[in-house]
């Protein structure tokens, strides 16, 4: 019997069982695909991790805590993980992108963020217009990491010497890729994971299933929404598109089209799209993968507003799937009823950056090792 069983090799489910098996675990892992795939929320190239975001929130020490993970992680697996470009954070003061982290803190000078004003954004990255009133924080030691990279790398870390797709041993996880866990039960004994090949006890079980997890967790009605966003490359286009690699990424809430996000420009193209659209609720099951015509032209009108000239061609469009909590803050907690079970999910378009702190933090509560004090709001009971 294994240790750990972990469902969902995703971004918290694969750093999961790497956590686990760098603290000398034997673990057994189901994917329904193979990470990474394009069916789930981790992929398309690039995810940003910055800190002005979280200043003055619980999640300051996570995100520490997380670029200390990934440049180790850089470190062992000699891939490139992250790239230092920096970020715009822009918007109305009174506007959501600085509801959760307050200008003030986000904007504290000892913190090394500048705040910009319309004519300095402009100034310093004359590809971009910002409406009048638009306040911004550049944070230049923000960074993007190459999402695909960083899967792979953890894959390879929990398949240990063996290899991503190792055989069981302490060495590394048993990972079992393309083999959905049908159900999981809790016995007296531990826990039991049914795919169609066979069932695997264990001792105790991780469920980071992302938009799956409704599924595999359907007695605790969970208030999670799967919503369908849309990331599209353009070619990256006209007299500053060398200037754009350089960066910075943006996140920029406008008054009435809602807050989008662009990448400097990787060898894709010019990443961008909207980030959390109301009215896009769904479920994996029948979520429409295809991209319109029309939802490319609302992102083309955004670039001719805001960032005119630098969109070329479209080279590409992927839907990727946002679950979201109803405060945007993740479920990291113990199944209610079956101690022995621990749950991840809620990523709310923002938990890559943390993956390898979630996965250590799934790894303590599995292994009964105390948590860190001050945690954001993780619990379930918030929503009992
Ligand atoms: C467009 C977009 C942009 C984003 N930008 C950022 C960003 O800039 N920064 C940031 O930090 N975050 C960002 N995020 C959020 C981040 O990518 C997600 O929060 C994160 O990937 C969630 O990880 P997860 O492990 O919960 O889900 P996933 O990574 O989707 O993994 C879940 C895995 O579970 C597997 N699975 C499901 N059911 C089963 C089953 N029954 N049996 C076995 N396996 C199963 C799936 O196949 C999948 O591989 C973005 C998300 C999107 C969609």
């Amino acid at each position: 019997m294994h240790d750990f069983a972990v469902i969902g090799l995703g971004a918290i489910g694969g750093a999961t069982a790497a956590e686990l098996v760098r603290r000398g675990h034997s673990v057994v892992g189901f994917d329904r695909y193979t990470p990474p795939h394009t069916m789930g929320s981790a992929h398309s190239d690039t995810r940003m991790i910055r800190e002005a975001w979280y200043r003055g929130s619980p999640y300051m020490p996570l995100v520490r805590d997380a670029c200390r993970r990934w440049a180790d992680l850089e470190r062992t697996s000699g891939r490139t993980l992250l790239r230092t470009a920096g970020a715009l954070m822009m918007g109305p003061e009174d506007g959501r992108v600085f509801a959760g982290s307050p200008l003030r803190d986000a904007a504290r000078p000892d913190a090394g963020d500048i705040l910009l004003s319309v004519e300095e954004v402009v100034e310093r990255f004359p590809w971009l217009r910002p409406d009048p009133g638009t306040v911004t924080i550049y944070e230049p030691g923000a960074a993007v990491l190459s999402l695909e990279a960083c899967l792979e790398a953890t894959l390879e870390a929990a398949g240990g010497a063996r290899g991503a797709r190792g055989a069981e041993g302490a060495e590394g996880a048993e990972l079992r890729f393309d083999e959905p866990a049908i159900a999981w039960s809790a016995l007296a004994s531990g826990v039991r994971v049914r795919t169609e090949r066979g069932e695997y006890p264990a001792r105790r079980l991780a469920i980071a299933a992302g938009a799956w997890t409704p599924q595999l967790l359907p007695g605790l009605s969970l208030p999670l929404e799967v919503e369908r966003t849309v990331q599209y490359w353009f070619e990256p286009a006209g007299a500053h598109a060398d200037a754009l690699a350089e960066g910075p990424a943006w996140v920029w809430e406008l008054e009435r089209e809602g807050t989008w996000y662009g990448f400097p420009p990787s060898a894709r193209g010019l990443k961008a799209g909207m980030h959390f659209q109301a009215g896009r609720g769904t479920d994996v099951e029948r979520v429409d993968r295809e991209v319109g015509a029309s939802e490319t032209e609302d992102l083309r009108r955004l670039f001719a507003r805001y960032a005119p000239g630098v969109a070329g061609a479209l080279r590409h469009a992927s839907v990727c799937l946002y679950t979201n909590t109803p405060d945007e803050n993740f479920i990291v907690d113990r199944h209610p009823e079956h101690s022995g079970v621990v749950i991840f999910a809620g990523g709310s378009g923002h938990a890559f950056k943390f993956a390898p702190t979630l996965g250590s933090l799934m790894a303590d509560l599995l292994t009964d090792e105390p948590v860190p004090r001050d945690l954001p709001p993780f619990s379930l009971d918030r929503f009992r």
